[in-house]
């Protein structure tokens, strides 16, 4: 009886702690309730991650909303979650129309964790493209390469290399609008240093690599425009499969070099091989990825120029 009497008057004080005021206000619209998020669809899978379509629907009244989960495959505390708890770190601060938003995360068990993001139906460019050729214009590609270079200027600009740009890992709001995503390899740098030294190796995105990544292992920022000239080349050719960056190199060097690709891709790099002009590609756009494929970090065009000059190729 004693104790009813505290509670009552505890509930005298502070009326807000009835049984039935629900604190709504309180609540962090960032932490999801993994009670309440329902699977619909598979979106795609890494070598270690997941990403899930999924409904979050609190009120169970199909009033509730799309959102984009990224999970581990398997529920480890290995360095793969050590990433994804990385990639939810980086995509929390970063705040611009061209990057994929973060929604918050979900907790599970204590251990796992969710990143939750904005769903963009459309899928990645590498999705998009190849389904969408005959009604994409050349300029509309242009401008694709400009909203990336807005998305990468600005990550610089927060002092992230990104280390994965490719077209698979940039999503399609709108027929007119991109966004970059996937932050699973971005690392921060300080700084003092300009480069980061990777030390994992395995499934690097080679093809998209700068020689100074493949040989040293260093990343720049100049890393990620070499990158962009990649993911321009794949752009140019509508992300066409038979020409796609790793076709094209094995195609050079002849199929199955085994342990030796690796080497040989470094060498063609280093005496100058470089991917050739897509078909149709304008020789402006095509001088833009050479620019972005100079040998030396230091000789490569930048975001904030390349902003400029397919601000000047739309006009
Ligand atoms: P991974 O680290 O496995 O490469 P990504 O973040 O690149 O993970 O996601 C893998 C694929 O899932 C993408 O290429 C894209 O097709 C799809 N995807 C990822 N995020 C979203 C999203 N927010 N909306 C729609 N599709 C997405
Ligand atoms: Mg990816």
């Amino acid at each position: 009886r004693a104790i009813v009497r505290e509670l009552d008057r505890i509930k005298e004080q502070k009326p807000s702690m009835g049984s039935n005021a629900i604190p709504t206000l309180d609540v962090d619209p960032s932490l999801f309730d993994s009670r309440f998020l329902k699977k619909i669809d598979d979106l795609g899978e890494g070598h270690f991650g997941k990403v899930e379509l999924c409904i979050y629907d609190p009120y169970g009244d199909h009033t509730g909303q799309m959102v984009a989960v990224k999970s581990l495959k398997s529920e480890s505390d290995g360095p793969e979650s050590c990433n994804l708890r990385r990639e939810i770190s980086t995509m929390r601060e970063l705040y611009h129309q061209n990057i994929v938003k973060y929604k918050g995360i979900c907790t599970e068990e204590g251990r796992t964790i969710k990143l939750i993001m904005e769903y963009l139906p459309a899928g990645s460019l590498k999705d998009y493209l190849p389904k969408k050729k005959a009604q994409i214009s050349q300029h509309r590609l242009l401008l694709y390469a400009m909203q990336i270079c807005q998305g990468m200027d600005y990550l610089g600009s927060q002092n992230y290399i990104h280390r994965d740009l490719a077209a698979r890992n940039v999503l399609v709001k709108s027929e007119t609008h991109v966004k970059i995503g996937d932050f699973g390899l971005t690392k921060s740098i300080k700084n003092n240093e300009n480069y980061y030294t990777v030390k994992e190796e395995q499934d690097s995105p080679v093809y998209w690599y700068a020689p100074e990544c493949l040989i040293h292992r260093k990343f720049y920022k100049a890393s990620d425009v070499w990158s962009f000239g990649v993911t321009l080349y794949e752009l140019m050719t509508y992300c066409d499969r038979k020409c796609s960056p790793p076709e094209m190199f094995l195609n050079m060097v002849g199929p199955s070099q085994g342990q030796m690709t690796m080497a040989r891709l470094v060498k063609a790099l280093e005496g100058g091989w470089r991917l050739s002009c897509p078909p149709s590609c304008p020789d402006m756009v095509y001088t833009q990825m050479r620019k972005c494929w100079a040998h030396a970090p230091e000789d490569r065009v930048d975001f904030t120029h390349l902003i400029t000059v397919f601000e000047r190729l739309l006009s």
